[in-house]
């Protein structure tokens, strides 16, 4: 089973997705990997999903990664005497340290290390901007602010403070527990909410200790500001939309989308942008065009990944959803300007021995138009270099190391296969050309280029190339 697209496609689980079947229609209809929202799972909830998702691997034979997300240290304001209040334009609004319940004036804000770091001037967006404050004064206790944008304000709403460093790492009591648990379940890949600097990604891969990949959720102003940084220290990025869009003007998502994209791809760091891509399939089985093309862009951009959060996880199509980006993403591929895009963005390798590979392989693989690139990996990192090139020709990667292959699912052009290692140069090559056509990637008569380090099984070691012909005869005969 081979997809026919480069790009992938997560998709987040939820009530709408939640039994065995629908878990196998959304993997059959083009799901690479599921995200699991930590905001909304309990533990039980999250080891039920992720049974269901190992049972797919095992009927299907194919890896499918897991991605859970943290939920990291979303701000609330308490709750009020009638459940909600309207605030007034121009009217004062305290925020305070007082959890007696709120009214028009005031609210408890509980969390006191927010309220000291508040200053004069510093905007307070509620319930993902519908009403917006500025801070005129602030003691530590208690910050007096005064309305921009009227409306309601109903128990618990979120907060978001762009202007504010939020002096807390980027996780909180409930997240190192959810964390404990998704790495004991053995997820592939960790997301982390709200990062603000690297020291908050640090933190994350300190304890996952290699058991989980660790992306970086991009989606506040702190983050743009120290990008780079972030980008080197993360394993994958996302383009966290939802969030960027609330804390930032909504008319720079679009710039900082490409600009996160191409910093991530320069380093080789796998991209997934989310949030709102088929948003109107959360209740209608066709998208708007406007949905489709920005599917397309992201996808004309080389992201690694699209995502569907509630299409998938709460939406009336969610099957339909995965659907229509899998052909949305087909059709972008095969179009002569997508490859010119992808092309043009090419940047130039590493002064490493992996990076001088990654880019000869492409060039042998798009000289002799080779069907497939098959990459002998343990821990997933050629493959990763070999996918930062973005070659014409899919990747194969042959690996020992099971959680390579699961996460591997989440990087642009790889079809992971989980075997054991190679033992000398002729089993490399010949089960190389057994797995391209066995997979569907190449016939008899064509050929593939081989990728592998010698002495076999040492990570790091990536040295040498071997152009082989596929001839099913030869392992008919073993
Ligand atoms: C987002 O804000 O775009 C996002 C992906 O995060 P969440 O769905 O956790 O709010």
């Amino acid at each position: 089973m081979r997809r026919l697209r480069r790009v992938k496609i997560l998709a987040t689980l939820g009530p709408a997705s939640q039994d065995p079947e629908t878990l196998m229609a959304l993997f059959e209809a083009g799901a690479d990997v599921f995200r699991i929202n930590m905001s909304h799972a309990s533990h039980d909830a999250m080891r039920e999903r992720i049974r269901m998702i190992r049972s797919i691997e095992e009927k299907t034979g194919r890896p499918v990664g897991i991605l859970c997300d943290l939920q990291g240290p979303k701000l609330r304001v308490g709750i009020f005497k009638d459940d909600s209040a309207m605030v007034a334009k121009g009217a004062q609004f305290v925020l305070d340290s007082d959890p007696t319940p709120g009214d028009a004036t005031r609210v408890h804000l509980p969390h006191p290390e927010i309220l000291e770091a508040l200053r004069p001037g510093h905007t307070v967006l509620i319930d993902d901007g519908k009403v917006s404050l500025h801070i005129v004064e602030a003691d530590g206790k208690k910050a007096v602010a005064v309305v921009d944008v009227a409306g309601k304000i109903s128990n618990k709403k979120g907060v978001s403070l762009p202007d504010t460093e939020i002096p807390v790492s980027a996780m909180t009591e409930k997240d190192r527990s959810d964390l404990e648990a998704a790495l004991n379940e053995g997820v592939d890949w960790i997301a982390v909410s709200f990062v603000q600097r690297p020291e908050d990604v640090a933190e994350v891969k300190k304890i996952a200790r290699g058991r989980a990949l660790v992306l970086a959720k991009i989606e506040k102003p702190q983050a743009i500001a120290r990008l780079n940084e972030i980008i080197e220290i993360s394993d994958a990025l996302m383009v966290a939309r939802g969030d960027l869009g609330v804390e930032m003007p909504l008319e720079k998502v679009p710039g900082l989308q490409k600009r996160i994209c191409r910093n991530a791809r320069r380093l080789g760091k796998p991209v997934v942008v989310a949030t709102q891509m088929l948003e109107s399939m959360i209740t209608s089985p066709v998208p708007t065009r406007a949905e489709v093309s920005d599917v397309a862009t992201a996808v004309f951009e080389g992201a690694d990944a699209v995502m569907l959060s509630a299409e998938s996880a709460s939406g009336q199509y969610p099957i339909e959803a995965v659907r229509t980006m899998n052909r949305i993403a087909e059709e972008v591929e095969c179009d002569d300007i997508y490859r010119s895009i992808i092309t043009t963005q090419r940047t130039t390798p590493e002064q490493t021995g992996a990076d001088a590979i990654a880019v000869a392989t492409r060039d042998v693989a798009e000289t002799l138009d080779l069907k497939a690139i098959v990459a002998w990996t343990s821990s997933g990192s050629t493959a990763f270099r070999i996918a930062r090139e973005r070659p014409e020709s899919p990747i194969l990667a042959l690996t020992p190391n099971r959680d390579a292959a699961r996460r591997l699912c989440l990087v642009w052009g790889v079809h992971s296969i989980t075997t054991k290692d190679a033992h000398d140069i002729d089993d490399m090559a010949l089960r190389a050309c057994k797995f391209a056509h066995r997979e569907d990637f190449a016939k008899d008569g064509e050929r593939v280029i081989v990728v592998a380090g010698v002495p076999f099984g040492t990570p790091g070691a990536t040295n040498m190339v071997r152009i082989a012909f596929i001839d099913s005869r030869d392992w008919a005969k073993k």
